[in-house]
């Protein structure tokens, strides 16, 4: 019971902060996520690499750190639980990106998955496609706040712009 409990709030709490205060922020603010990660490599590293711009690791490094950042936390609860939320993180995240044209998830895990509420590749490939639709990496139910979220954080830099400006 313990195990699954740790797992279960490392997934909700790290899918939480990385999408209100990494994923939207920085498709707002930041601009490494979307030319890396909405790319078709993705990968922060070989972007890092080829146009010699370390900084952009330490921008992939958030994503990742937004899970991690709960370890301390919950491992007195369950370091098993904790092991496990981490391996099925990063099975959700190889999961997520399958785009390839050949793959269609099955009609029964499609159901799993609204049910639970998990985003399916599918899913997260409109996010991909668009950076307004579809947010929440493995939940789903974030994707609402975190449009009004979006909102609300274009509308401030928007301020902040206008301000700078006069
Ligand atoms: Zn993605
Ligand atoms: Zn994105």
């Amino acid at each position: 019971m313990k195990i699954a409990l740790s797992a279960l709030l490392l997934l909700l709490l790290g899918d939480f902060v990385a999408t209100f205060l990494y994923h939207v922020p920085e498709h707002v603010f930041g601009r490494f996520h979307t030319i890396v990660h909405h790319s078709p490599r993705r990968s922060f590293v070989c972007y890092a690499w080829l146009n010699r711009q370390p900084t952009a690791l330490v921008f992939g490094f958030f994503g990742f750190f937004s899970y991690f950042l709960w370890v301390p936390l919950l491992w007195p609860l369950s370091a098993k639980g904790v092991l496990l939320g981490l391996c099925l993180a990063e099975l959700h995240v190889i999961w997520r990106h399958q785009f390839s044209a050949s793959y269609s998830t099955p009609a029964w895990m499609q159901r799993l998955c609204r049910l639970l509420c998990i985003t399916t590749p599918e899913r997260h490939w409109l996010h991909h496609q668009n950076a307004n639709l579809a947010y929440g990496d493995i939940f789903t139910f974030y994707a609402v706040p975190a449009q009004h979220w979006l909102k609300l954080l274009r509308k401030l830099k928007k301020k902040l712009h206008y301000r700078l400006l006069a």
